[in-house]
């Protein structure tokens, strides 16, 4: 297939009509309308064959994932997502590969209502270059920097998954298990395959939390950017740390903590919140069923820390994912 092919065919797959795109694919660049009132939100993510995937890795979660990773951090700001842009680089011009591909992220993309607008092919390893796009009425994006003593710091969903099964997939372990095992590992790789960007949470968020972050390369390096940008430092009780029943039952003890505390990839929302606005964050995220738990507090001084019921420090091998460690 030539590039031009296989621009038509993921024009073709994806085609969804926003009146806010007056150009999309097929001219030299996109043209768009951004509402008045609104400001304009953007993230750029890469995904690269074998670090941000695994050889195996079906194309259609490949697609599924590509898509919510650039969606979760609209997410965390508080922004309601609207276009994205897609740079493809493929080893050669596999046609199954693309048309399953484009089928995971347009089913991400039309549960958020965000039409492709663009983007370009390269031959070369594989990898994929999402560029995202959305709004916030002005001045209400949530930043990494609003931290303060005294706010509560808060998770939504649960923690945990997606590393327990990053772990699975790698031994690819699993000969003698129950159906019930088998059911519960699969949920735990469906969460490292196909994450949910928390879109709505974050927009309930606007106004109400002091600092937002997604949760993407693990707990206490992501809430370390928001206590390095704050000014502050910040304490997680282990303990309340939110589990799935599935990791609860897969994962015994101090390994789940680890992987809860320094496990990546589990696009949850982490947040603090002003004394003042605890009771409407609750109630509020609630109403949305993702779940939503008080996990520690912000404090004077600088750094995150992990505290176990009787109040020692837990220390982390290794910490969370760092690209040039
Ligand atoms: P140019 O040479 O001007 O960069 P291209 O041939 O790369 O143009 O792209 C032609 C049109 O197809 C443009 O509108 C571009 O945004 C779109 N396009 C190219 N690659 C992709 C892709 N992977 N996904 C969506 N649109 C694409
Ligand atoms: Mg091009």
């Amino acid at each position: 297939m030539a590039e031009f092919d296989l621009i038509a065919l993921i024009a073709e797959r994806a085609a969804m009509s926003r009146n806010d795109v007056v150009v999309g694919i097929g001219d030299d660049a996109a043209v768009l309308a951004v509402p008045s009132g609104q400001q304009l939100v953007v993230s750029t993510d890469t995904l690269i064959d074998g670090v941000h995937f695994l050889a195996g890795t079906e194309p259609a979660s490949i697609g599924w994932k590509a898509l919510a990773v650039n969606l979760s951090d609209l997410a965390a700001m508080g922004a309601s997502p609207a276009w994205v842009s897609l740079a493809l680089t493929l080893p050669e011009a596999d046609e199954d590969f693309v048309v399953a591909f484009i089928d995971g992220f347009v089913a991400l993309a039309a549960q958020h209502r965000v039409a492709l607008i663009g983007g370009d092919i390269t031959r070369g390893t594989l990898s994929i270059t999402l560029t995202v796009q959305g709004f916030v009425p002005e001045a209400q994006a949530l930043l990494r920097d609003g931290a303060r003593a005294g706010d509560g710091v808060f998770v939504t969903g649960t923690l945990g998954d997606a590393a327990a099964g990053l772990r699975l997939v790698s031994a690819r372990q699993s000969l003698d298990s129950s159906d019930a095992q088998i059911q519960q590992r699969a949920q735990l790789i469906e969460r490292l395959d196909r994450p949910t960007p928390r879109i709505a949470a974050g927009q309930i968020l606007r106004g109400l939390a002091s600092a937002c972050i997604d949760v993407s390369d693990g707990l206490m390096a992501d809430l370390g950017h928001v206590a390095a940008r704050s000014g502050v430092a910040i304490e997680i009780d282990a303990d309340n740390l939110p589990a799935s029943s599935a990791l609860f039952d897969q994962v015994r003890g101090d390994e789940r903590i680890a992987l809860q505390l320094g496990g990546g990839d589990d696009y949850e929302l982490a947040f603090t919140v002003p004394p003042q606005h605890i009771d409407a964050v609750t109630r509020d995220l609630a109403k949305l069923g993702c779940g939503v738990t008080r996990i520690g507090r912000v404090v004077d001084g600088s750094g995150v820390r992990a505290l176990a019921a009787d109040g020692s420090e837990i220390v982390l091998q290794g910490g969370g994912w760092n690209h040039f460690a």
